[in-house]
């Protein structure tokens, strides 16, 4: 069995994954999926020149000596309401009443808002006054928002690989883009193993656990905004494991995962239904916690085996099929969001890269991070205490308190 670092073994997984097929989808389907296509802007945005403001569209020269105490008195020649489009050209000492977002009328450069006028009735229905004091003086383009201010026809705004934000969705719209070319959201399978395991709503009789790593993959796996097939839980024997795999070719999965029995001595009924129908890597990684690494192929699909300890299994997930499932859907620039934090404590490791579960916080403008519960790989609340995992490079064997670490937040 080779021994390898993290990295080396992501990059060896993910070398064998491209992404999935890509669909049409309403604009409205789309929050979370990755975008297939480049974005180009078909138009300006804005489209036209409009008022930020509720005011009167003016010429700033008109305007240069206005003051509280000598206002300049201008003829009001239009009323312009969001949504029209004013036909008019203002001429020198003439304004028009202007709503938000309406069209600016040709000849005004500047918007003076109600407030600095002596019509400052804000109350809905109110007929423009015939003339207007303005009380201050304006810069041309001030309180207008100018065609192409946002973005220009032909930019690119949205790159492929990107997963789409409520933002996203919102500038997708306002370019007209009412479908759009996504990922397929890849479909992964996941398996359960071990004669010890019993599902949630069972009994449990004498010597059983709670299959758990089926919920906690199945809600990774749906934050990865994959789409989940649970295939159960297979027994300790050939036949039920091979069930479970076969049922996994025939719905066509992207990836087969599953959970325990790949340790060593135990996990053979895996290994000898891999190697019958296909092919098992197995590897030793340089990691803490985390057994072997199983990863294969079984009748063409991949398959990814983590630890059964329900923590080992979390963390096997977050460093190795995280990623794996974010390239099956397209998304570039993945990853974990990294922060620099400070230890609180020693913290003494055996030279592998390990991942301990702690909680981060803000003292004094530093994040500080103080390990969970009990660390043993069994132990899930000491998980759920965490907010982040904190990561101890391999060849470290002593993190002295205060000394800077990486940590992904969770
Ligand atoms: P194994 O890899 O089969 O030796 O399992 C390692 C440990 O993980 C054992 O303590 C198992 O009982 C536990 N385990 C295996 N599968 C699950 C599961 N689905 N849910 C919770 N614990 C599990
Ligand atoms: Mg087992």
């Amino acid at each position: 069995m080779p021994l390898l670092s993290v990295d080396e073994a992501r990059e060896r997984i993910l070398s064998h994954f491209q992404p999935v097929k890509t669909e049409s989808l309403p604009l409205g389907e789309c929050l979370n999926r990755v975008l297939a296509q480049d974005i180009h802007a078909a138009d300006d945005l804005p489209l036209f020149d409009n008022s930020s403001m509720d005011g009167f569209a003016i010429r700033a020269a008109d305007v240069v000596s206005a003051a509280h105490a000598s206002p300049r008195s201008l003829r009001v020649v239009a009323d312009i309401p969001a949504g029209t489009s004013p036909t008019i050209s203002l001429a020198e000492g003439e304004a028009a009443r202007i709503m938000t977002g309406a069209q600016m009328p040709h000849g005004a450069d500047s918007v003076i808002p109600v407030e600095d006028t002596d019509f400052s009735d804000h109350t809905a229905g109110t007929v423009a006054p015939e003339n207007v004091q303005i009380f201050k003086v304006i810069k041309v383009g001030e309180n207008v928002r100018s065609r192409g201010m946002d973005l220009h026809a032909g930019d690119t705004v949205l790159h492929a690989g990107r997963r789409l934000k409520p933002q996203d969705i919102g500038l997708l719209a306002m370019l007209g883009a009412s479908e759009v070319m996504v990922y397929q959201k890849p479909r992964v399978a996941l398996l359960s193993s071990g004669d010890e395991l019993v599902a949630v709503d069972a009994p449990l009789e004498k010597g059983k656990i709670r299959d758990s790593n089926s919920y906690t993959i199945a809600a990774l796996l749906e934050s990865a905004d994959a789409e989940v097939i649970r295939l159960g839980v297979a027994k300790d024997n050939f036949d039920s494991v091979k069930a479970l795999f076969e049922k996994a070719v025939y719905l066509r999965v992207d990836l087969i995962l599953s959970s325990a029995g790949v340790s060593v001595g135990a996990f053979d009924f895996v290994k000898s239904v891999i190697e019958t129908h296909g092919n098992m890597d197995f590897w030793r990684v340089n990691m803490r916690p985390g057994k072997p690494l199983a990863f294969g192929e079984y009748r063409g699909i991949p398959f990814i085996g983590l630890p059964g300890n329900p923590v080992s299994a979390f963390v096997g997930f977050e460093v190795f099929v995280h990623p794996t499932v974010q390239k099956l859907g397209g998304l570039l620039n993945g990853g974990k969001p990294a922060v620099r934090v400070r230890s609180a404590e020693e913290i003494n490791s055996d030279g592998r890269e390990s991942y301990l579960r702690a909680e981060v916080h803000e003292e004094n403008g530093i994040l500080v991070a103080h390990l969970t519960g009990h660390q043993g790989s069994g132990n899930l609340h000491s998980l759920v205490q965490a907010n982040a995992l904190l990561i101890i490079p391999a060849g470290v064997k002593c993190v002295p308190a205060g000394q800077e670490t990486t940590a992904w937040l969770l």
